[in-house]
């Protein structure tokens, strides 16, 4: 596996690995890679000649700078872990080549943008659409690999791609669990001992609500989850939203579209998110 600091290094490597006729598949992380990066990189290697996995922590997506600085860091374990799992380059830029300059790109999601994580984090999505076309640019992937865990992420960069006529392919892959059904995600390693033990009820809720969707209204199904975290001491939920899978918002009663729920709670000073398929 190679790995790359540079900008101008790796359009080298790229255009030579066009010029071969070859595929690219990229999958973009903020590292402390774990499985659920790891089922990226796989479906990644199953689809192309080339898997190419970039370790950047953007600071312009953080509205908290608090989260940034504690944003868990470690470049040679997520080395190892991605040549251990067939990844062919490991892009790690420096800052100051990202970002020479303040970013001026400036998009606009309209309603996707509206709900949810967009406005509990006033200037989250515009940071993660300039890293992530940047990278576009620089990567020039066939295909894009990202997580359902991070569901209007996943909605906001196939609207980013549309809005640039971008020919990048995304694919949506499915959340990696810990054996007791916590979401992975690199900010696990932040609880304590305690709050570890009570984090899978977040999954365990949203589970429940799964299997009582047939007799519940689905003002009764939201209705049911904030209370059932209302009765777990440590948890303060920050949002729980049942929407269209494809508008993102909220809905009443189930439409022509999938149904998606989706949930932001802090337990033990860290900001969980997970979310849960209805229909
Ligand atoms: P991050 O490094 O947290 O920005 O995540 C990079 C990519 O990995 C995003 O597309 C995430 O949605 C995805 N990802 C993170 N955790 C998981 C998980 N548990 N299962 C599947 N994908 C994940």
């Amino acid at each position: 596996m190679r790995t790359i600091e540079h900008i101008d290094e790796l359009s080298l490597y790229i255009e030579d690995i066009i010029k071969q006729g070859k595929t690219i598949g990229f999958v973009p992380t903020m590292g402390a890679l774990h499985s659920g990066h790891i089922s990226l990189i796989e479906e990644a290697r199953k689809e192309n000649d080339i898997v190419v996995c970039s370790v950047f922590v953007n600071p312009i997506q953080f509205n908290n700078k608090e989260d940034l600085k504690k944003y868990p860091r470690d470049i040679e374990k997520d080395r190892k872990l991605l040549e251990e799992n067939g990844c062919d380059v490991l892009f790690c830029p420096i800052a100051e080549e990202v970002y020479p300059e303040q970013a001026k790109e400036s998009f606009s999601f309209g309603k996707l943008e509206e709900v949810m994580e967009g406005a509990q984090r006033p200037g989250h999505f515009n940071g993660v659409a300039v890293i992530v076309s940047r990278l576009f640019s620089w990567v020039r992937p066939n295909r894009a690999y990202f997580g359902e865990k991070d569901y209007q992420q996943l909605a906001i960069i196939k609207d980013m791609v549309s809005q640039l006529s971008s020919p990048v392919s995304i694919v949506a892959c499915p959340i990696i669990r810990e054996e007791d059904g916590l979401a992975i995600s690199s900010r696990n390693v932040r609880l304590c001992e305690e709050a570890r033990k009570v984090a899978p009820r977040i999954n365990q809720i949203l589970k429940k609500s799964f299997s009582m969707k047939d007799n519940l209204s689905i003002s009764q199904i939201k209705s049911f989850v904030i209370d059932e975290f209302k009765y777990i001491k440590d948890f303060e939920i920050e949002y729980f939203e049942i929407v269209d899978d494809k508008t993102l918002q909220p809905i009443m009663k189930k439409g022509e579209n999938g149904v998606v729920g989706c949930i932001a709670v802090w337990l033990d000073g860290v900001r969980l998110i997970d979310i849960v398929r209805y229909y």
